[in-house]
Formats: structure tokens, sequence, C-alpha cells
């Protein structure tokens, strides 16, 4: 055995290397920020797999997103130079969906089951706790699903729960029954919430442990990236995933025909998989929802004569950049300092402004955007990060307004949207029949005169005579109903049995493809023409979206041509926020702190740098908060490569009001000399920045000059007062005449002559949309092809 080529470890520095080519039991490389931890695992699949020593299929890889995992893939088949068939690179969730969906019948559930996400989750509690009439003892949908969430992640089942549960205490007894009852409706309804897809496979390999060891004897290898948000239950999959496999059970696993015997040893076990984490403690950003940094500092302990590997060189920010995310990172208490260094060099001062609000915070960034645009960075290696997602409306509209090309990540919720949400309904229905939440949803969607009263008379029925809510329906009949809705109820019913026979494997007609059950679906339930007919300008919009859908099912059927519905379905449960991130898109990329883990960006905006936006208000209350939203700054800063600008505004508008805010503790923890203020949160004078000099101008009382004089805190809060007076509404004028654009009227067809205010004289070629949402398609004579929302655009027909 030679090991793998030189050319996989080409450029590696030597602890980078040592790390990839280590051969033992167990290996953590716990590093900063930036330092390769996600490199040096891709390099390690790649080595194992070439030199032979793992088929592909013995490769376990977890990421924290489907994103990274496609990317790690493809890094992976490019060192390989071709594919690497059966390798499972996947996030938890994924993974576990996989081996359930293989292993539902083992514990009652068909391998179509639906996946609950948050959405589908609160709607069922929410019901469940109006029937409980639970609210009376302040049980709220959100509290409950997060206590619901946490036993789930901490592997306590509803029988453990119930077992040590105080029934002395009323509140204690309401829960349990809420938890009862939220148990029970998933089980009936043949579906998994997110949090079970992890406890289920864990409850699975402990119950069974024939199921557990073909997992155990097929996976050699196990790799773990971003380990510091591994919660317990993930962390007990792993543990799981690793354990030996004992005689007998090697035994049965060759008497059914698994050819194992070349993985035994003397003793004939199958020894534990070969694991390896990476991850930083630093940058452990959901202990909200159970993350543990102890599973990364105990791992020693876990894994006896574990490898640790050290990781400091960063090399990706330039060392400005990283000084400030190493003093930021320093007020932290209970952590091991780390000494990260860059040969970068020092790069650009980090840029600092400070907004009046929101929206001018916002023009700030921008205008930065369309500057480095200019001097050649690409958009889509320009991101702008936020605390929280209400603080995308202000950036969209003055990014629309800019003709700024961006994508939301996570933000945009297509899948949240309820055309969306009742078209899924249909498909799950047709998939899980089971599924009552989806066939509630349906019922009277559109209205066929079946309302409330019947459905609750479908559910009992259903209940009293032990059958689905499903079947319920096709005994519509005999329900006493009448002839009207019963007949509503048998044609939807029908309806949807035709559609299930278009994707039943005997039909000899052959399967269909997901998008012709859709639009079955759609064309047949009168859903689409509904939409069409009505007079709601929205509801354009929203067919708008359905057709979309369909577009998104053709595209699935593009990439998996052996993809079954419930392949579909499944992908988009798993979509996570990260993975619309489209590189190819050329457009900025706009998402949460959370949603950035892992990723980097040439140029990166933090917005928002303000007390109870970061440290969020909420993290006060509970214990380490405040160090949490510390490291998700520090995770935010060391996104960045060569560039850094940090906003704030003096009031911003939030939970539908205009409050004054208060620069970031976080920000004095910055070194002064690494930031260049172009307009400080000490004061409101603007030193530069044309754009809000402009907009002083404009402002009475707020002038130049105007401002406070340095310190702490806005000195000028009282200077801002006015000026929440004075735009309650996010309405924001033209930037060259002062006044509210609404071009709402303006007729413009391809080939007419605009003027743009900033971008100067073009050509329409397109017009799209409708009402407020008309986009003009404009060739520019300067600055090549923009799209303008033609109701605010500073435009003039010519
Ligand atoms: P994070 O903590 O943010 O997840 P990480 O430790 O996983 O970061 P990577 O994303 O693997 O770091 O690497 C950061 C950047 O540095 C990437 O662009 C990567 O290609 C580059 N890089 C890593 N190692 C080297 C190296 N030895 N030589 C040159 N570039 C490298
Ligand atoms: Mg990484």
């Amino acid at each position: 055995w030679r090991g793998p080529s030189e050319r996989l470890f080409e450029g590696l520095n030597p602890q980078q290397r040592e790390a990839a080519e280590y051969r033992g039991q167990a290996l953590l490389i716990v590093a900063g920020a930036g330092s390769g931890k996600t490199s040096v695992l891709t390099r390690r699949i790649a080595g194992l797999i070439e030199s032979r020593e793992a088929w592909p299929s013995e490769i376990l890889a977890i990421t924290f997103t489907n994103k990274a995992a496609n990317e790690m893939r493809e890094r992976v088949e490019q060192l390989l130079g071709g594919k690497a068939q059966g390798m499972w690179i996947s996030t938890f969730h994924s993974a576990c969906v996989r081996i359930l969906r293989r292993e539902a019948e083992t514990i009652g559930k068909t391998a179509s089951f639906t996946i609950y996400d948050s959405g589908d989750t609160r709607a069922l509690l929410k019901r469940i706790i109006k029937e409980l009439d639970a609210d009376t003892l302040g049980f709220t949908v959100g509290g409950a699903a997060n206590r619901i969430s946490k036993l789930k992640n901490e592997l306590t089942d509803l029988e453990t729960f119930a077992r040590s549960a105080n029934l002395s205490d009323p509140q204690e007894v309401m829960f349990l029954e809420i938890f009862r009852q939220y148990t029970r409706e998933l089980r009936r309804a043949n579906a998994f919430d997110f949090d079970d897809l992890i406890a289920e496979t864990v409850f699975l390999f402990r119950a069974f442990p024939r199921v557990a060891a073909l997992y155990q004897s097929r996976f050699r290898h196990i790799l773990v990236d971003e380990y510091q948000d591994t919660n317990h239950a993930q962390y007990s999959l792993i543990r799981e995933l690793t354990m030996p496999v004992a005689p007998d059970i090697v035994d049965d696993l060759e008497s059914h025909g698994r050819n194992v015997r070349p993985l035994r040893d003397a003793a004939g076990v199958i020894p534990s998989a070969s694991l390896t984490v990476v991850g930083d403690s630093d940058q452990s950003i959901y202990a909200f929802r159970g993350a543990d940094i102890r599973n990364i500092v105990e791992f020693e302990r876990d894994f006896p004569g574990a490898k640790v590997v050290l990781l400091e060189q960063n090399y990706r920010s330039t060392q400005n950049i990283l000084s400030a995310a190493n003093a930021v990172i320093a007020n932290n208490f209970d952590r091991k300092d780390k000494k990260l260094w860059t040969a970068v060099g020092d790069g650009e001062k980090i840029i600092g402004y400070t907004g009046y609000s929101g929206h001018d915070e916002a023009q700030f960034v921008a205008d930065e955007i369309e500057k480095l645009h200019g001097a050649g960075m690409a958009y889509k290696d320009i991101a702008v990060f936020y605390r929280t997602n209400a603080q995308t409306r202000a950036l969209e509209e003055i990014f629309i307004r800019s003709a700024l090309p961006y994508k939301v990540m996570g933000g945009t919720k297509f899948y949240e949207r309820a055309e969306i949400k009742d078209s899924m309904a249909y498909l799950i229905t047709v998939a899980n029949p089971d599924d009552m939440l989806a066939l509630r949803r349906i019922l009277n969607t559109p209205k066929r005169g079946i309302g409330p009263a019947t459905e609750t008379q479908l559910a009992s029925y259903a209940e009293d005579n032990g059958l689905t809510f499903r079947a319920a329906m096709r005994d519509a009949a005999s329900l006493g109903l009448g002839p009207k809705v019963t007949n509503a109820i048998l044609q939807l019913s029908g309806l949807l049995d035709e559609a299930a026979a278009k994707i039943d494997p005997s039909n000899p007609a052959g399967v269909s493809p997901v998008a012709d059950v859709l639009t079955f679906l759609l064309d047949g339930s009168g859903y689409i023409e509904t939409l069409r007919n009505s007079r709601d300008p929205q509801d354009e919009a929203r067919a708008e979206n359905v057709d979309e859908l369909v577009a998104v099912t053709r595209e699935f059927a593009r990439n998996n041509p052996d993809g079954t519905l419930v392949d579909f379905l499944t992908e988009v449960s798993l979509v996570a926020a990260a993975d619309e991130i489209d590189d190819s898109s050329g457009a900025v990329s706009l998402m949460t702190l959370h949603t950035a883990k892992g990723l980097e960006y040439d140029a990166v905006f933090l917005t928002g740098i303000e007390e109870d936006l970061l440290p969020h208000r909420m993290s006060a209350n509970e214990p380490g908060g405040p160090a949490e939203e510390r490291r998700l700054f520090y995770v935010g800063i060391t996104r960045a490569k060569k560039r850094l600008f940090l906003s704030l505004a003096m009031t911003r508008a939030q939970f539908g009001e205009t409050a004054v805010a208060m620069p970031s503790r976080y920000l004095q923890e910055i070194p002064a000399d690494l930031i260049e203020w172009r307009q400080s949160p000490g004061s409101a004078n603007g030193r530069g920045g044309t754009q809000s000099r402009a907009l002083n101008a404009r402002r009475p009382g707020l002038g130049a000059g105007s401002g406070g004089s340095g310190g702490s805190g806005w000195n000028d809060s009282l200077a801002a007062a006015p000026f929440r007076q004075e735009r309650p509404k996010a309405e924001w004028p033209n930037r060259v005449t002062g006044k509210v654009r609404d071009n709402g009227d303006l007729e413009l067809a391809p080939g007419d002559r605009i003027r743009h205010a900033d971008f100067g004289d073009g050509r329409v070629t397109q017009v799209t949309g409708q009402g407020a949402k008309r986009v003009a398609h404009v060739q520019f004579e300067k600055v090549g092809a923009k799209k303008l929302l033609i109701k605010i655009a500073p435009i003039d027909k010519l």
C-alpha cells in the first residue's frame, strides 16, 4: 500500500497534511475559522478513496447544509477526477431520512411518511392547544413547540417524559397531554417532525441492533463537519454508528447474505468505524437548539486514544479582518485561546457606517456594493448578513430601487407560502393518505362547501370507527350529510384516488412524473382556476408561484430521472436555508448570520450591529446568551475574505414601531485602528458618505453639524427623534426629486426610451409582471441590462 498520491495533498500545511493522512480510529481537528477544516475533510475523503482504503459507499460525511454537502461532493469528485458513487455526503437530517425510509416498516411507518416542517408542527399544536383549552393555562404554540423540540433533541420520548413528569403540577399535566396528543397525531398521520428524524433513527438503532449493524458495518469512515453544533441526539447517532458489531450479529448479517467477512477481526467482531470530527467551539451558535459544545470538549474522553490536530493558519481573511475577529472572541470566557494568523497581509481597513435609519443604512450598503461592483467585484462574491429576517425589508426596498441584483437566502420562504403549502398538501395526501393535516388543509381549498362542522363530523366518524380520515371520506355517503356536501367529498376523494393510481408502481400504464400528478391535481380540483379567475390581484401572484412550483417539479424530474413523488417531497422538506444559494446567479446574497456559517465571500456587510439585535434582546434571558451572540458576530466577521463593512442605524423600525437603537457592545471590542468610520456611532456628523450628507441636507433639524459629539451610545438620540415622526412609514423619497415616487400608471412597452436618475438613458426590451409588480427590463447605454420595478424606479419616459 502506497497511500494516497502526493497530488492530493498539494498546498496543505504540515498540520493540515497530518490531519488528512492520519489513519487511526478517532481524529479531532479543532481550529478557528477559515483554517481549512472543511478542506481537510474533503482531502481526507479523496485520499481514502484514491488509495483504495475505502469504497465510496463506505464513507459517511455529515455537513451542516445540503449546499455544503453538494460542494464537498463536487470537490471530492474533482480531486479524484471522476464520480464517486455511493458516497453518503449529506446533512444529519438527509442521512436519517434515507435510513428511516429504508427501515420505516420496522418501526410501524410506511416508506412514504411525511416530514412535518415547523409550520406543520405549529399548525398541529395550535389545534391541540385550542381543543384542550391549554391557552388558559398560559400555553403558546411557540412555547410548546420549543419544549417538545428540546425533549426530542435530548432523546426524551413521550414515555420517558411521562415517567419523570411532576403530575401534581397542573401545568405539567397539561403539557404532558399536549405532548401525548401531538405524538399520537404524528403517528396517525404517518409523519415525523424535523427533530424526530434524528431521534427516531437513534431509537431505531437502539431497539434493533441488527438494523444498526447494517449501517455500522457499511460506513467504515464517518466524518462530521461543524461538530461544535451537534446536539445530544446527533451526538448519540454518531455514537451508535461507531459501535463495533458483535460476533453473533455479524453471523446473522452473513446468514442474510451480507458479505461482511473481510471486515471481521480475529475475534469475529467488526471493529468500529473510524471517526473524524472537525469544529471550532468559537463558532458554536446553536446552543438555543440544544447544540452542546461539550461534545467537542469531551471528544477525547468519549473516544479514547483520539488524535487531536490544531490548525492555526487562516487562509481566508486579511489580517485586519482576522484581528477584529480575534479581538471580539477574546472577550468570551471559558474558551481556549487560539492564535489564528494569516499570511495574506493587512488588507483594507474595515469600514464602519452609522445610518439614521434602516433605510439609510441599506442605502449605504447598496452604494458600497455598486462601488465594489464598479471596481470589478462580482455580485455573487458579495454578501449581506443580518441577525433577524425582519431586517431584510429595508434592504430589499433599497436594492429593488437601486436595481441591484440580490437573492434572499432562506428568507423568501417560498415553501411557506399558503398557495405552495396548498399545492404541496395535494401531493402529500397522494403520497401519504394517512396525513390528516394535509388532507384537512385541502378539504375545502378551493372552496367546495365542506365547512368546519363537516370536517369535525368526518374526524369524529373516523375516530369512532377506527378509520383514517381518508377512509372516512370514502364513506361520506353513510354520514348522513346533505347531498351537495357528500358529493363534494366524494369528488375530492375520487380525484385523490385517481392521482394515487398515477404513482402506483403496479399501474400498467406506468408511473407519471411528479409534474403531471401535480397539474392533474391542480386542474382537477379547480385550485388553479380559482386563483386565475379571482379578482384579488394577490391571487395572480399566487398563481405564478404555483406555476413556479410546477417548474420545480419539472426540474426535479430532469435532475432525478428515477425520482419518485416521495423523493420529491423529501427533497422539498429538507431544503435548508442555505440551499437556495446559487453561485451562478450573479446576485448579492442576503442571509441571516446563522445561515452564513461555513460560507465565505470576498466582501461582507454585517448590518444592524446594535443592541437588541446583536446581541438579540431575547438572548439576555438565556444563560450564555450574550456569549453565543458574540460567537455569532465572530462567525459573521470571519466569512469575509477581503472587505468587511459594519453598519448600524440610529433608529430602527421593529415590531411595528420605530425606536432609537444603540450601538452594539461588541463594536467597542474591535480595536479602533482597524475600523474607518464613515459616520461613527458617537457622532451624527457626516464625514464623507455623500449619500448620507445629501440625506442630511434634506432633513430638517438633522443637517450636518446638528449631531452629538462622541462618547458611547447615541448622544444625539434627541436629534434623531424628529426623524421618527418624519418618516413613520416605509416610504422613501426619490433620490433625485425628493418626492415619493409612484409610477404606477406609467405606460411602458418594449422599444420605449427612458431616462433613469442613476443609470442614464436606455431602451425598454420587455415588461413583465402586473400591477404594482410590473418590471421593466431595460438595456441602458452605459450600464447594460437592468430590471426595474416600474412603480418606484426613478425613471421618466422620453
Ligand atoms: P470555517 O470555520 O469557516 O468553516 P474552515 O476551517 O472550514 O472554515 P475552509 O473553508 O476549509 O476553512 O477554508 C477556508 C479557505 O481557505 C477556503 O477558501 C480554502 O480553499 C482555503 N484554504 C484552506 N487551506 C488552504 C491551504 N493550505 N492553502 C491555500 N488555501 C487554503
Ligand atoms: Mg468549514
